[in-house]
């Protein structure tokens, strides 16, 4: 079956437990001001040119973010990694974009993982038809599941997308998986208050069963991207997180009763 992604990251530490590979599918249903990968958004693969300058000269590069693909593909990649997978307790992540958005291709690619015996996680904002996450359930080990913001208002602003979709499908997807990670991307001036951390905290605990939090320093390492796309950067003046400055927002969480990792 054919789909189309944007990348493959081999050796990946911070996708789930253990070496891994990430496989990012292309289209995203939201637009968050601070996304890493604005590349990933759009669902169709974009012609794109990258210009340098050398020797006082300009040399336009020219290429193609994303591209088509298959199924059978993916697996050759994924399955030259094997052995680091059974080593390292570690598998096979899907991202993006939103891997929800080609939900038949995603199904496939993580059915393939099972019947090989790898660990699988998706990695998602939960913004998708809740039948999309029921039917990739049964071949998924793990759920890393963004929660971006606490208030709808500020969710639609800041990500494009309602809340409500994302908290149902985040609340009945807990009631028939038992391994969810909540990802929060802590952004300065966004999310990032005591009340902030509060109205988390009592989202998570509402749902019962989760109990482990992941929070990721937001970091302005993609604003090249923006620039060299010709994409808004919306957060041009906001500084990196680093991993102390999470310190008392983990401390806080790990009060709650959470598991709690900075950086994912
Ligand atoms: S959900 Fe992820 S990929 Fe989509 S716009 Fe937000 S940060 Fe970017």
């Amino acid at each position: 079956m054919e789909g189309i992604i944007y990348d493959i990251k081999r050796f990946a530490l911070h996708d789930g437990p253990g070496i891994r590979t990430t496989v990012f599918l292309k289209g995203c249903p939201l637009a968050c001001w601070w996304c890493h990968n604005p590349e990933s958004q759009l669902p169709a693969p974009e012609p794109s040119a990258v210009v340098t300058i050398l020797d006082e000269a300009s040399h336009e590069r020219r290429h193609t973010l994303g591209y088509h693909t298959t199924t059978g593909a993916v697996m050759e990649v994924i399955d030259k990694e094997a052995v680091f997978y059974d080593e390292s307790g570690g598998g096979v992540t899907f991202s993006g974009g939103e891997p929800l958005m080609q939900p038949e291709f995603l199904k496939q690619l993580l059915q393939s993982c099972k019947d090989h015996g790898y660990h699988t996680a998706v990695d998602t904002s939960g913004h998708a038809p809740w039948q999309r996450l029921e039917e990739v359930l049964p071949f998924t080990d793990l759920f890393l599941y963004d929660l971006k913001h606490h208030d709808d208002e500020l969710h639609q602003k800041y990500t494009g997308g309602s809340l409500r979709l994302i908290l149902d499908n985040l609340s009945r997807l807990a009631q028939k998986h038992t391994n969810i990670v909540i990802r929060i991307p802590v952004v300065p001036g966004i999310n990032d208050s005591a009340a902030d951390k509060e109205a988390f905290a009592k989202i998570i605990t509402g749902l019962g069963s989760i109990r482990q939090v992941h929070l990721l320093p937001f970091h302005n390492m993609a604003q090249h991207k923006y620039k060299r796309w010709g994409m808004e950067n919306k957060l041009t003046n906001l500084n990196n997180l680093n991993k102390n400055d999470l310190l008392p927002a983990a401390d806080f969480f790990a009060a709650k009763g959470f598991e709690v990792t900075i950086g994912g």
